[in-house]
């Protein structure tokens, strides 16, 4: 089952996509659909209003999450290439739901930074609340994944020891097009492209994580209660601008285009604010 969150005149509504239609289920969105125990059912049995997905205006999948925490260095083959030893304890960061936009919205260029970077994710998002997991509990607590791009200020991000200024700035982070259920596709072996300006920047398979989704979930669950709607963003490969030489970063106009095999894809245009 795919679930996306539709926006319409004056509101806003979680819907299942059936094809080209996008069917409404009953909430105001996906977040809010996951909040009821039986989210599955309701999706599934939903007969709503219909709309064509062709002309649909797209929310983020979760427009906002409780948490949405994000893993630093969690693909093998990157973490070797930059000389690293594989980590035996995921790194750990958030970000706040204003850095969301939706999957076909603007990026928006923040006006005190040059060093905007890309970063192509797998994202989790948890539909059952969970806390102490065991790695088969934390597997249940899965509604879903989705296509995310953790774009970084590069800048902000080392201007200290603590990432979270360069990762949360506002209307930065494309979440969506959609939700898909566990059982649609094999979350261990999906292929991942990011592109800017049709240059592919990222290529990179899900199989190469090391901390793969489950074992996150069940990982931060020992710290906090994880939510349904919560977010958690797997990690970048290879291939972002920062690591190039010369640098490469985002510019006004410059179209970002990121998507994994079964999840779909965002196209979003970067542009200068302010
Ligand atoms: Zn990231």
């Amino acid at each position: 089952m795919k679930l996306a969150t539709l926006r319409l005149p004056r509101r806003t509504a979680a819907v299942r996509i059936d094809g080209e239609l996008a069917v409404e289920v009953g909430s105001p969105d996906v977040g809010a659909l996951l909040a009821h125990h039986d989210w599955r059912e309701r999706a599934a049995a939903a007969d709503g209003p219909r709309h064509p997905l062709t002309t649909a205006d797209l929310a983020p999948v979760v427009p906002q999450p409780g948490k949405i925490i994000c893993v630093g260095l969690n693909y093998r083959a990157h973490i070797l290439e930059m000389g690293r030893e594989l980590p035996a304890y995921p790194t750990l960061f958030a970000k706040f739901a204003d850095a969301l936009v939706g999957p076909y919205d603007d990026i928006e260029l923040p006006a005190v930074s040059e060093a905007v970077d890309w970063e192509a994710e797998l994202a989790v998002v948890i539909g059952a609340e969970v806390r102490h997991a065991t790695p088969e509990r934390a597997r249940e607590a899965i509604a879903g994944y989705a296509v995310f791009n953790d774009v970084s200020v590069r800048d902000y991000q080392n201007r200290t020891l603590q990432w979270l200024q360069g990762k949360t700035f506002e209307a930065t982070t494309p979440f969506g097009p959609y939700l898909v259920t566990p059982d649609e596709l094999d979350e261990g072996g999906l292929s991942m492209q990011c592109e800017v300006d049709g240059e592919v920047m990222q290529q990179a398979d899900t199989a190469d994580l090391v901390f793969p989704p489950a074992e996150l979930v069940a990982y931060i669950s020992q710290i906090v209660t994880l939510r349904p709607g919560d977010v958690i963003a797997t990690g970048t490969p290879g291939g972002v601008g920062h690591a190039r030489r010369p640098p490469r970063y985002l510019t006004d106009g410059s179209k970002l285009v990121t998507r994994i095999a079964g999840l779909g894809e965002q196209v979003n245009t970067a542009r200068r604010h302010g």
